[in-house]
């Protein structure tokens, strides 16, 4: 017996990357940095933890500020939220409806899907290429609102702003939601693109290069209109939706950008050595501007591949899912967890560096 409404029964819900604590696992499976937040962070989140009687400012002030500044928009332009998925969502709701269904890729962020689902909107799937690559002129006057994660999820291939403004242009009449959850990790932004077209969202995380996925803090930058239409989501469901400790410690990452530059550039360069390395074990790798790697072994199927690596304490996510169930999505971590992946993937290969 179940008392969920009959809205939801059929509803599939999102299947987030285990967090397990049975054991110390090497964790590649979320996607988050290996790098501990930014010491500013920190300070700021426990000075803010004195107000916490208070309820948090539901407009975000000065971390929209923070974030103008950085960003070089006007703070009106910018909407925050409890992770990126937050912003999602809202987006979801505010721009998909029967009449304009959303329109994304097969393989790409699993969380689109469910988020139509989630609010009852139809969505259009856009197959990728073989190579999965994104065509863009598939996605001309795409008659609904278009999802883009860029990189691309779980591929971490990227297209470039050129390509992303085509598409923008050539849908003068919908939404454009460019997801740049992992853009600092190589790929071309297009917040530069929000002044020129008023249909163009980009969502934009703090969980990833800047090490505060525990803190749940995403944000998203569109014209105002763009933006108050997300507003009157968001004043709909949770006003509060970003935490006074949170904006506080996203006001701090900000202010300490040298740090997450570096970080960056750390993950960047073990990405390259971890993609050579792996390549000489026999796997092939799409071309990855994210902080993670997508690879297929040539002998090995891909869930035998996660399953020897879980075995030996060392997480990867594995989708079994149709044209991606050999391959596994691989974080960049540190060089160290890197070294301690390849050591084990010899050990399952048979082969050596
Ligand atoms: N977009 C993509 C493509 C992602 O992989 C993720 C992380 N799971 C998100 C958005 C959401 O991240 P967050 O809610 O932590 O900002």
């Amino acid at each position: 017996m179940s008392f969920i409404s009959e809205k939801f029964r059929r509803l599939t819900p999102y299947t987030p990357g285990e967090q397990p604590k049975d054991r110390k696992y090497i964790k590649l499976n979320t996607n988050e940095s290996p790098y501990p937040p930014s010491e500013h962070a920190l300070t700021y989140a426990a000075e803010a933890a004195k107000e916490l009687m208070l309820y948090s400012d539901p407009q975000c002030t000065k971390l929209r500020e923070a974030l103008a500044d950085r960003y070089g928009v006007d703070k009106d332009c910018i909407i925050c939220g409890n992770g990126s998925d937050d912003i999602l969502n809202f987006a979801f709701s505010a721009f998909c409806d029967d009449k304009t269904p959303a329109v994304f890729a097969d393989i790409t962020y699993g969380f689109y899907p469910v988020f139509s689902e989630y609010n009852r909107t139809p969505y259009r799937i856009i197959p990728l290429k073989d190579d999965f690559t994104v065509c863009p002129k598939e996605y001309y006057n795409a008659d609904g609102t278009v999802f883009i994660a860029n990189p691309n999820a779980p591929t971490g291939i990227a297209l470039k702003r050129c390509e992303i403004e085509e598409i923008i242009k050539n849908n003068p009449d919908n939404v454009v939601v460019i997801d740049e959850a992992y853009v600092d990790f190589g790929a071309e932004s297009c917040v530069p693109l929000v002044k020129k077209y008023k249909n163009l969202l980009v969502t934009m995380t703090f969980s990833k290069s800047r090490s505060l996925a525990g803190a749940r803090l995403g944000f998203g930058i569109a014209d105002k209109s763009i933006i108050n239409d997300l507003n009157t989501v968001r004043y709909s469901i949770n006003p509060y939706n970003v935490n006074l400790m949170t904006s506080a410690a996203g006001i701090g990452a900000l202010e300490d950008q040298k740090y997450t530059d570096e970080n960056c550039k750390k993950i960047i360069k073990t990405r390259r050595k971890t993609s050579d390395s792996l390549k000489k074990l026999g796997f092939f790798i799409t071309d990855s501007c994210a902080n993670f790697l997508f690879a297929k072994h040539e002998s090995f199927g891909g869930e035998y591949i996660y399953e020897q690596l879980r075995e030996r304490g060392v997480l990867v996510r594995h989708f079994n899912a149709p044209r991606i169930a050999d391959f596994n999505r691989i974080t960049v971590g540190s060089e160290e967890q890197m070294a301690a992946l390849i050591k084990a993937l010899e050990d399952i290969t048979g082969r050596k560096i």
